[in-house]
């Protein structure tokens, strides 16, 4: 079953909280980067971002961003995917918030993850609005933190 947050958008009061919820946790963190993954996280990831006086970057699904680009690939229950981020957005020693609406396998989370990594930023954690905790994503994000606020099981 698909977990719809195009819903949560329809209610400003909800989704102002639940921007809320993320900016109280991340405000004090020295968080310059706030990495969003295609296609949800930019609609949350933005308005984090602004809140927290951090820059948003985009990552994207292969092909899409204009520039060089770094790309990294991840698992799917069939076949793999890719996902890519601009070079030289990001610098080394940047501290980073990853977030995507929902994590399921874990898998996209990760590549993110070590994208950032690849180019020594340090990811301070991972946010979703909602986990499929079933699919045990979390565990496939190693030591990472995860952060969310809705069980969708
Ligand atoms: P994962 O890589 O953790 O298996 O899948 C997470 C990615 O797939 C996220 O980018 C998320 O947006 C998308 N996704 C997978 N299943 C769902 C779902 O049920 N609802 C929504 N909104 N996104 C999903």
């Amino acid at each position: 079953m698909f977990q719809d947050i195009t819903t949560l958008l329809l209610d400003p009061k909800a989704f102002k909280d639940t921007i809320d919820l993320f900016v109280e946790r991340y405000r004090d963190q020295n968080i310059s980067v706030v990495a969003g993954v295609e296609a949800r996280g930019f609609i949350f990831g933005p308005p984090i971002a602004l809140a927290i006086g951090a820059k948003f970057v985009p990552m994207r699904k292969p092909k899409k961003l204009p520039g060089p680009v770094i790309s990294e690939e991840y698992s799917l229950e069939y076949g793999t995917d890719k996902i890519e981020m601009h070079v030289g957005v990001v610098q080394a020693g940047e501290r980073a918030l990853i977030i995507d609406d929902l994590i399921a396998t874990g898998g996209t989370l990760s590549a993110a993850i070590r994208l950032l990594e690849r180019v020594e930023v340090q990811v301070v954690e991972c946010a979703c609005v909602i986990e499929l905790p079933e699919l045990k994503g979390r565990e496939r994000l190693g030591d990472k933190a995860l952060f969310v606020l809705v069980n969708g099981s």
